[in-house]
């Protein structure tokens, strides 16, 4: 089967192998059976194993996009707790509003979108709450900005307070390392369809089993979403409470072999090779990124548009996606930038392409 290959610049779904594409192509299977319990099982303990000892650590599936993990996280954990939410983009402010849906005691810690954490303000603003934080929750990289903050750093402030730390590791997640005991991070949400390289529909929340097993006496404010219940269910029967996307699974098992096979430090050399290519070329254009390079991922860039009265970021989306390749307007307040991700099964090759039909939009319409 010959499938056109288009390259995702977008921030995920990312671009995906023809293997990942054709393993959904599978028999039917009543998602009840043995044999796709076993399936699941083994999607759960290799998605744990890139970030902990499967002893100690454990994934809980669900269908959904990544928010429905981050959700399930959220809403599953704090309690009758308290629980400082890390606000620095659009991400951030997505947990404030799940906090604020679910009635949780939270409280939201501004920092700039734009420049890393201040870990000292931070560690004050803990020091001086009335009430004991109990929680922490942060977007590991914040994927409307490129922003990376430091997650061993934070999880030491976590660590020294006693405080359970939550991340959003969606786009960080199997490619910049992540070892969730080192950095004192005891629950971890990320999806199928970014650095994985799999297909959209599995959403995953990675858990210390000891703070899991702690969580069956929290009073639930859920119910599709409870971690407690779908962790409870999966050791039991090996199943998700409900019906699981099956298709997307099997290309789930497709993209963690292929990712065992390649190697999260290749792909991750893989992803900042890319990276460099597409700064060195952007700088050549003239455009400016919105983060500095010591706070910057190696994997989403914001880019500010050039001030031009013939640029559209429509125009330019729409010759880049007429010819197999996709980019995404930027998603963070008042700053006006678009986003070029260079994750998924693409290299340096594809991004050089890329910055080159830009150069030709640019020229065509007389910006450069
Ligand atoms: C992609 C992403 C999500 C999830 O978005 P969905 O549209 O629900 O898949 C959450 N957080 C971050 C940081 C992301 O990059």
């Amino acid at each position: 089967m010959n499938i056109k290959r288009n390259v995702l610049l977008n921030p995920g779904p990312a671009t995906t192998t023809d293997t990942v594409k054709l393993a959904q192509v599978v028999p039917d299977i009543c998602p009840r059976e043995c044999d796709f319990g076993q399936i699941m099982l083994y999607i759960s303990n290799k998605l744990a194993s890139f970030v902990g000892d499967c002893d100690k650590y454990t994934t809980v599936l669900f269908g959904g996009s990544g928010t429905a993990a981050v959700e399930a996280m959220l809403s599953s954990v704090v309690g009758d707790g308290r629980i400082l939410i890390i606000n620095n983009g659009s991400y951030g402010l997505r947990m404030c509003q799940i906090a604020k849906s679910y009635s949780l005691d939270y409280y939201e810690y501004a920092s700039s979108p734009v420049e890393g954490l201040d870990l000292n303000s931070l560690e004050q603003t803990i020091k001086a709450a009335g009430k004991k934080f109990t929680h922490m929750a942060v977007v590991h990289h914040e994927t409307s900005t490129g922003l990376l903050v430091d997650i061993g750093k934070i999880g030491a402030l976590a660590k020294k307070y006693s405080i359970v730390l939550l991340t959003d590791a969606m786009s960080s997640y199997a490619a910049v390392p992540i070892d969730m005991e080192k950095d004192n991070i005891s629950y971890l949400a990320s999806s199928s369809n970014k650095n994985i390289q799999g297909m959209a529909g599995v959403s995953f929340v990675i858990a210390k089993k000891s703070d899991l097993e702690g969580l069956e006496n929290i009073k639930a404010s859920n119910f599709y979403l409870n971690l407690y219940a779908q962790y409870a269910f999966f050791k039991k029967e090996n199943q998700t409470r409900f019906t699981p996307p099956v298709q997307t699974l099997y290309a789930l098992k497709q993209a963690i072999d292929e990712t065992i096979a390649e190697g999260i430090k290749n792909r991750y050399a893989r992803y900042c090779r890319s990276w460099e290519t597409l700064t060195a070329e952007l700088d050549k254009l003239g455009l400016s990124r919105l983060v500095a390079d010591k706070d910057h991922g190696r994997l989403i860039t914001a880019v500010l548009e050039p001030d031009h009265p013939n640029y559209s970021l429509d125009g330019m989306h729409d010759y880049l996606y007429e010819r197999g390749y996709t980019i995404y307007p930027g998603k963070i307040g008042s700053y006006k930038t678009f986003r070029i991700a260079n994750i998924g099964a693409i290299d340096y090759k594809d991004i050089l392409n890329a910055v080159a039909l830009i150069k030709e939009y640019f020229i065509n319409e007389g910006i450069l």
